[in-house]
Parts: C-alpha cells; sequence; structure tokens
C-alpha cells in the first residue's frame, strides 16, 4: 500500500474505502470486508448516517487502531466554532474512537460564511490532539486562500470531486503549490459511463485489468489519494489490486484528453 505524508507529518494510506450511500447496517459488513481485502483507511462522514456501522467495524477487525486510518466529515447545519466541536463529539462517539485520523469539512457553504470559525474550532481540536491531521473538501480556491489568510494554518488535505471526465487541474496545482494533498472522491465517476469509455477500456484490455482499475492508476500515478465505494466483495478486492501495474506516460496522456469539466456533483460555490 502506497503511502502519502501530510503536511504535518501524519501517513496516510493513498487508497481507502468510502462508505457513502452505505445504510448504517450494511456499513459494517463492507468495512470488515474491505479491512480483510487490506484496506487500511476508510472515508466516512456524518451526513452519511453510517458512523455507528463504520466504526464497529473498525472494533471488530482485530487490526490495531494505529493501523487504520479513519476520516469523518463536518456537516453543513453543525458549521460554526461552537456545534462544530459538539458535532465533532457526536461522530467520534457514534465511531466509538478516542482520536480521529483526519476531520474534513464537508462542503464550503459560503453562503453560511461560517467556514472559517469552523476551521478554528478544527485547529483546536488537532492542538487538543483529538484528530491528528484536518482537511476541507469540496473548497476552491478562493475559500482555501482565506482559511490559509485568516488562520495561517493551511489545511492538510482538499477532497474533491476528481475523475478522468473532471480532472481539476487549477485546483490541482494550487495544492501542489499549497502542500494540501488532493484526494478524489467519485473517483471511479461513480461507476457510470466512465467505465465503458474506449479510451479506458482500450488500456484496461491492453493490461488485461478492468476499466476501474485503470482509473485508479491513473489516479495513482498523478499522486491523488483515492477512496473509491463498493458493497460488492469482488469489487472491494478488484479496487485495491492496483499496486502491481503501471501505466504507461501515453496511457496517461490519453486518458488525459478525457476531461469534459463537468460535474456529477453540486457546484461547491452554491452548495449549501
Ligand atoms: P465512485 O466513483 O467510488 O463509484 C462507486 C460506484 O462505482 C459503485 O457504487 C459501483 O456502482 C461502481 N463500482 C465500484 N467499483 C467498481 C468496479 N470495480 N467495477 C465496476 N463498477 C464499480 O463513487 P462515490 O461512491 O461517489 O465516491 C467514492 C467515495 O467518495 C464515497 O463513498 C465517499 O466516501 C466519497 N465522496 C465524498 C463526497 C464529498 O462531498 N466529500 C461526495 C461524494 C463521494
Amino acid at each position: 500500500m502506497n503511502i502519502v505524508k501530510l503536511n504535518n507529518g501524519v501517513e496516510m494510506p493513498q487508497l481507502g474505502f468510502g462508505v457513502w450511500q452505505v445504510p448504517d447496517a450494511e456499513a459494517t459488513p463492507a468495512v470488515s470486508e474491505a479491512i480483510r481485502a487490506g484496506y487500511r483507511s476508510i472515508d466516512t462522514a456524518a451526513i452519511y448516517g453510517n458512523e455507528a456501522g463504520t466504526g464497529a467495524a473498525v472494533a471488530q477487525s482485530g487490526v490495531a487502531r494505529e493501523e487504520l486510518f479513519v476520516t469523518t466529515k463536518l456537516w453543513n447545519s453543525e458549521q460554526g466554532y461552537d456545534a462544530t466541536l459538539r458535532a465533532f463529539d457526536e461522530s467520534l462517539r457514534k465511531l466509538g474512537l478516542d482520536v480521529l485520523d483526519l476531520y474534513l469539512i464537508h462542503w464550503p457553504t459560503p453562503a453560511r460564511d461560517l467556514y472559517v470559525d469552523t476551521w478554528k474550532a478544527f485547529v483546536e481540536l488537532q492542538k487538543e490532539g483529538r484528530v491528528r491531521a484536518i482537511g476541507v473538501s469540496n473548497f476552491q480556491p478562493a475559500h482555501l486562500r482565506r482559511l490559509i489568510d485568516e488562520t495561517g494554518v493551511v489545511p492538510a488535505v482538499n477532497q474533491i470531486e476528481l475523475h478522468p471526465y473532471l480532472q481539476q487541474a487549477d485546483l490541482r496545482a494550487f495544492h501542489a503549490e499549497h502542500g494540501i494533498q488532493t484526494e478524489a472522491w467519485s473517483p471511479l465517476g461513480q461507476g457510470g459511463e466512465l467505465l465503458g469509455d474506449p479510451v479506458v477500456t482500450e488500456i484496461a484490455a491492453r493490461h488485461q485489468r478492468s476499466a476501474a482499475q485503470v482509473v485508479l492508476r491513473w489516479h495513482l500515478q498523478l499522486g491523488n489519494i483515492v477512496i473509491p465505494k463498493s458493497v460488492t466483495p469482488s469489487r472491494i478486492r478488484e479496487n485495491i489490486a492496483v499496486f502491481d501495474f503501471e501505466l504507461a506516460e501515453e496511457e496517461m496522456a490519453a486518458l488525459s484528453t478525457l476531461d469534459r469539466g463537468g460535474r456529477i456533483g453540486p457546484n461547491p460555490d452554491e452548495f449549501n
């Protein structure tokens, strides 16, 4: 498993397991299956409603706590300094953890104008040792710049929609310049049209790999953290079996021509 070093020295697996849209009761078997398959990083969020099921799988796994990396996210309605501290306690309680590995502000929700105060609470939680690394999700350059200017604390991670159809070149360049790690959500484009794209399937056939494995390999070679989701055991295993082959430079280049700039998810400047 490749490891990425975050800007405060904390180490995070480059590939993890996402659990969006997995009901709480199904999160326990799915996360258990993922841990058995070798995943050591799990991405959940308060709004997913499956922190308890995820935490139960972590507790039952038999894997040492320090070998697992757990991320959760603060939901929009809980932004603000005091509300964040309360929401964090609630997330930790549901997860059954003493210390969280990574806490993210789920969306900037600029219309609320609370993300700077929220970030100050995140900084406090990290100072107290209750979370090892802090970051954001769906932040645009203007939001990142404001956090950095007003607090001096650079997010360790920005988790953004990113796949070959939405490559986010400007945001990735901003991250590289500021030491922010890019984490791709919906790395497989939610398993839609992308996995049937002829450019992807042709490269997959050449390597005798699946389309999903080729897309994940593209992310890894760009340096992105990825958190593919599946509840199907064979796909859970397939999505982590991507460390024993490599795409050639011209294959990376061919995949990079697929950018359409279109989002699956909401526009972060408008979402509340
Ligand atoms: P994804 O790109 O990981 O696609 C998942 C879907 O692709 C699955 O439901 C399945 O239908 C299909 N799939 C998975 N593996 C496959 C395989 N090997 N072959 C064929 N099809 C396969 O999409 P996602 O779930 O939206 O994103 C992954 C994770 O990112 C989420 O679970 C969540 O943790 C995170 N996320 C975060 C945000 C955010 O706002 N921060 C938003 C969306 C998702």
